[in-house]
């Protein structure tokens, strides 16, 4: 293999599981034709980097580069790259690779991918090369897996919305949350306080379900119509039979039934956290109401874009707290303790 053209590119890794960030060097790919050479202004912290990072899922690839999350400038294109130009704003979600040719890839879903997705980090690529991710000053993605961040739309704020807005926004559009529809979003974490935008800025009826009533002003700002707290049982009993679409952005194990039972008929709980333990539940609490329970996986990159669209449009931004490169280790300790209003984004031009 010709190495002469690779990119060399500062970045922070952990050389094994559990143990704290070093600023270390790796090399890019050389730009196949399709490729580009972004130079990352800002990259967030996902909570699924800490549970690559602790290897809580097995099979971590280490040394690991994490961040899926990636807002920032072409630097290079190659020979056939038509869709951007140098000096373009960009950005990179969860994924940088799919077959191209199966009926999803086909039909825009490539995070169902049959050849199997290729992810931005943690990953093997079809050459059996490991990935690395955006805690890094440079990166080589193929041009179908990178989108264009709207000019009304801040870099630093656009990072998030890679994860954090595409995995609500797709939900939200797929079961239809809009004018006249009732949804409830449960959690208010990174998901969830950007879920609550969104499904606002569509014109549904937004309701926040938090465990406490701690943050009820901040969700009415975020555009929320309504807010109960899920540690007192009365909310469960007042909220029967309420909404057509739960988006549960919670990861911890909940009690399924209690939720179900705030749906209307034909009502639909989505899960896109996902708890460590099997859930529990009966399946008198689906046919009682024809009621379901599904989950969602990010979205495609056509999707992507529409929704970065949508949120420079709307104004809808996640609410971030932005780091230098040294306070990664101290920002994964926070985001455990949930103590992150709501998204840390590291500054890359301090790695
Ligand atoms: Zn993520
Ligand atoms: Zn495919």
């Amino acid at each position: 293999m010709c190495q002469k053209n690779m990119t060399s590119t500062r970045v922070l890794s952990v050389p094994s599981a559990k143990t704290p960030f070093e600023q270390t060097t790796i090399q890019r790919r050389e730009l196949r034709p399709h490729d580009i050479l972004i130079d990352i202004k800002f990259s967030g912290i996902c909570h699924s980097d800490i549970h690559s990072a602790f290897d809580e899922w097995g099979g971590g690839i280490f040394p690991m580069v994490p961040g899926h999350e990636i807002a920032g400038v072409v630097a290079a294109v190659g020979t056939e790259v038509t869709k951007f130009a140098v000096g373009d704003r960009v950005g990179v979600g969860c994924f940088v690779d799919s077959c191209g040719e199966c009926e999803y890839c086909l039909s825009g879903e490539e995070q169902f991918c049959t050849k199997g997705v290729i992810s931005t980090y943690n990953s093997l690529d079809y050459d059996g090369n490991p990935t690395y991710g955006g805690y890094s000053q440079k990166i080589v993605v193929t041009e179908r897996f990178v989108v264009r961040i709207p000019d009304g739309l801040g870099m630093d704020v656009a990072s998030p919305l890679l994860c954090a807005g595409i995995t609500t926004y797709s939900p939200l559009k797929h079961w239809n949350a809009g004018p006249g529809k009732k949804v409830a979003i449960v959690g208010m974490g990174g998901l969830g306080h950007v879920a609550i935008q969104f499904a606002h800025a569509m014109g549904a009826e937004v309701t926040v379900l938090s465990r406490s009533m701690n943050k009820k002003s901040e969700a009415l700002s975020f555009g929320a119509d309504d807010y109960f707290a899920t540690s007192d049982p009365a909310t469960f009993t007042e909220l029967a039979g309420r909404f057509d679409l739960i988006l549960n952005t919670v990861s911890a194990n909940l009690n399924v039934d209690a939720y179900l039972s705030m749906l209307r008929v034909d009502g639909t709980l989505v899960n896109v956290g996902a708890p460590p333990e099997p859930d529990n539940y009966q399946v008198f609490s689906l046919i009682m109401g024809r009621r379901s329970i599904a989950g969602s996986l990010v979205g495609g990159i056509r999707e992507t874009q529409e929704m970065l669209d949508f949120a420079a449009q709307q104004g809808i931004a996640p609410k971030i707290e932005v780091i230098r490169a040294d306070q990664v280790d101290e920002a994964y300790e926070r985001v455990l303790r949930s103590d992150v209003r709501y998204r840390f984004v590291i500054d890359i031009s301090t790695l």
